[in-house]
């Protein structure tokens, strides 16, 4: 079982790695803006580990994921079901902000999942959640759950029960919390969904 200051290690070793990063093509982007990229907070020792999408403009311009808008929605998530932020481990696919918050390309997805996988690998958790339908694709296509790759829409609250190299895990796909935003009645979707974490609280 790892302990807390060696996940934190090595943790920290990604965290370099990701901003000595030259080669992606959102490392000027991130630097002419001042921008840093995002690995992720929380516990390194979590049970859940949230997986969303990329950094928002608050996001990069603070290192830290979920701060914004859309983070001030997924604290509310995780309060209605009684969760603490800091107990579990919250990060993006990609760690640098695309320009203007496009979708990531695959091109970037292909650069900075290796350090997702690397994150999972270290924390271990038993849930991931994702948060989006790219975090959710490459979660499912990596983790052996290809075939019940549907659209968000299809597969949203529900529970997959897979096989990490650390032992089995559980694969949770939700839709992007800034999708109720835009949009009052998904708030309701998505507070019914996080239900589905209740248990590992
Ligand atoms: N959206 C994401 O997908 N991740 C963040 O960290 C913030 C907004």
């Amino acid at each position: 079982m790892a302990s807390i200051e060696e996940n934190t290690q090595k943790l920290e070793i990604i965290r370099d790695e990701t901003l000595a990063l030259k080669q992606s093509p959102l490392y000027t982007y991130r630097t002419e803006n001042g921008y840093f990229p995002v690995i992720g907070e929380g516990s390194v020792v979590a049970d859940i580990m949230f997986v969303g999408e990329a950094p928002g403009e608050t996001e990069a311009k603070t290192g830290r994921p979920f701060c914004g808008r859309s983070g001030k929605l997924f604290d509310e998530l995780l309060a209605s079901i009684g969760m603490d932020r800091a107990k579990v481990y919250i990060t993006n696919l990609v760690k640098d902000r695309p320009p203007g918050n496009r979708d990531p390309e695959l091109a970037e997805i292909a650069l900075y999942a290796p350090f997702l996988e690397r994150q999972i690998d270290i924390i271990q958790p038993r849930v991931i959640a994702t948060l989006g339908r790219h975090s959710m694709k490459f979660i499912f296509e990596r983790y052996g759950l290809s075939s019940e790759l549907k659209t968000v829409s299809k597969i949203h609250g529900m529970t997959f029960q897979t096989q990490a190299p650390y032992g089995p895990v559980t694969v949770v796909a939700l839709y992007h919390p800034a999708f109720a935003l835009y949009n009052g009645s998904m708030k309701k979707v998505l507070v019914e969904d996080f239900k589905a974490l209740e248990k590992y609280t």
